[in-house]
């Protein structure tokens, strides 16, 4: 079958949802494509609350926070194509994907991709020892746990504090299952404060900082974790060697950016983007973790909108930048999203710190911005607004991050 419309999105999670609306609302045609049964993405996993606090000023589930987007869906135009799955597009505007009908096409106008992310394995830490059943990562047990209603495991350490670990070192443990600790490389936490203190301290769960595992051993099925410290360089530290006895370890080691099926767009890793969420080819939009991971989906869903907007606007010839600012990283700073400014509109920009600072100075130069940023860390998105600099014919600003005496 043949399709054609204005804008497609791919990709059914609170990215992709918020896009498809606001595409809508801003007059295109618009279909909406999901591998998945159920639009939601990583939404229908995350049972626990903390969703939804700035976009919906409510402290929702994930389902909850999906299926309020859903609602809203269900009053636009959009069609919705669920259980398919997109395996091409191509620089002539047109898309392959295919369903339980066969392989179909769409041509379109403009593209969001709201492909969101995929977890890191635990074979890309090259640790050694047996390969053996019992080592998942967070979110393969977190979807075993909450939609299977499986228990995966009796005793389970867990390597990597993003919030994913975290969230899941509480979810095994009202489970039912002995969380002997969860282990990070860094000296500090990987996810937000909030989380440590609600899912491990609250709970008597250990956190080891600047541990890391050595080795993992069993017979068929995994049942000793070695873990050892590590110095500044992230050496292991010799006699600091710890055994744990467990049938499960889960591995929150980061996640990537999904930028498949699209092959010719500037990425690294994610999608890069301007702030109207365009990516290096016109046509295609980028919005949610397929471009930068974000600490919350209120922020994907928020960018998502924007992606939206900008490409139903694209699709209709009402959006053609004349320029673009480059967004260059300063000093301290790891993540910086975007980096391209068109400069006759507003920006949201969300950055990440490169170590911690008890109390940061962040500045966009030379706009003049600065701010205070308290007890910055790495594991926490910070957010600045930027107003329209369009007068100042810039090509290029810098964002730079020190510590205040
Ligand atoms: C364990 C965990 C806990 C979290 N806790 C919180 C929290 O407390 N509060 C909070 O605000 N946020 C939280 N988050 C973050 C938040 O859930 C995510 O950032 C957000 O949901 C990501 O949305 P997304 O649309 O970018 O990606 P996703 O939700 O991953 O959606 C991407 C969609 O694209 C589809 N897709 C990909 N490729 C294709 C293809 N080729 N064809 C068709 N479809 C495709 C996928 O099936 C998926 O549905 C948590 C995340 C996790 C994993």
């Amino acid at each position: 079958m043949k399709y054609e419309t204005d804008v497609v999105v791919l990709g059914g999670g609170g990215g992709g949802m918020a896009a498809a609306k606001a595409a809508d609302k801003n007059g295109a045609n618009v279909i909406l494509i999901e591998r998945e049964e159920e639009n939601g993405g990583v939404l229908n996993q995350c049972i626990h609350n903390g969703f939804g606090i700035h976009y919906y000023r409510k402290d929702l589930t994930g389902p909850e926070f999906k299926e309020t987007l859903q609602e809203e869906l269900a009053n636009t135009n959009i069609k919705i194509l669920n259980s398919a799955f997109v395996l091409n597009v191509n620089k002539d505007k047109q898309l392959t994907f295919v369903n339980h009908k066969g392989i179909h096409e769409i041509k379109t106008k403009a593209l969001v991709m709201a492909t969101g992310a995929r977890e890191r394995h635990f074979n890309s830490l090259a640790v050694p020892g047996d390969r053996v059943a019992g080592i998942f990562t967070a979110g393969v047990a977190q979807k075993y746990i909450n939609l299977q209603n499986l228990k995966p495991a009796n005793s389970a350490l867990i390597v990597g504090s993003g919030d994913i670990g975290l969230i899941m070192a509480r979810r095994l443990h009202l489970e039912g299952i002995e969380v002997k600790g969860v282990v990070e490389i860094l000296p500090y936490p990987g996810g937000l404060e909030r989380n440590v203190q609600q899912c491990l301290r609250d709970y008597n769960i250990p956190l080891y900082l600047s541990h890391t595992v050595t080795r993992v051993e069993g017979n068929k099925r995994l049942s000793k974790v070695y873990v050892s410290q590590v110095d500044e360089n992230r050496q292991v530290i010799p006699n600091t060697e710890k055994v744990f006895n467990v049938d499960a370890l889960i591995t929150s080691v980061g996640l990537i950016p999904l930028t498949d099926p699209v092959k010719f767009v500037e990425t690294g890793p994610g999608f890069i983007t301007s702030n109207t969420n365009q990516t290096s080819e016109d046509w295609i939009f980028a919005a949610g973790n397929c471009t930068v991971v974000f600490d919350l989906v209120d922020y994907v869903s928020r960018e998502g909108e924007k992606a939206g907007k900008y490409a139903a606007l694209y699709s209709q010839n009402q959006y053609f930048p004349e320029q673009k600012v480059k967004v260059k990283k300063g000093k301290n700073i790891n993540i910086l999203h975007p980096m391209y400014i068109d400069p006759n509109e507003r920006t949201k920009l969300y950055l990440r710190v490169s170590k911690t600072f008890k109390r940061a100075e962040v500045t966009v130069e030379p706009l003049g911005i600065k701010m205070i940023e308290e007890e910055a860390r790495p594991s926490e998105m910070i957010e600045i607004s930027i107003k329209p600099f369009k007068d100042k014919n810039l090509k290029e600003i810098e964002v730079s991050a020190r510590e205040l005496g």
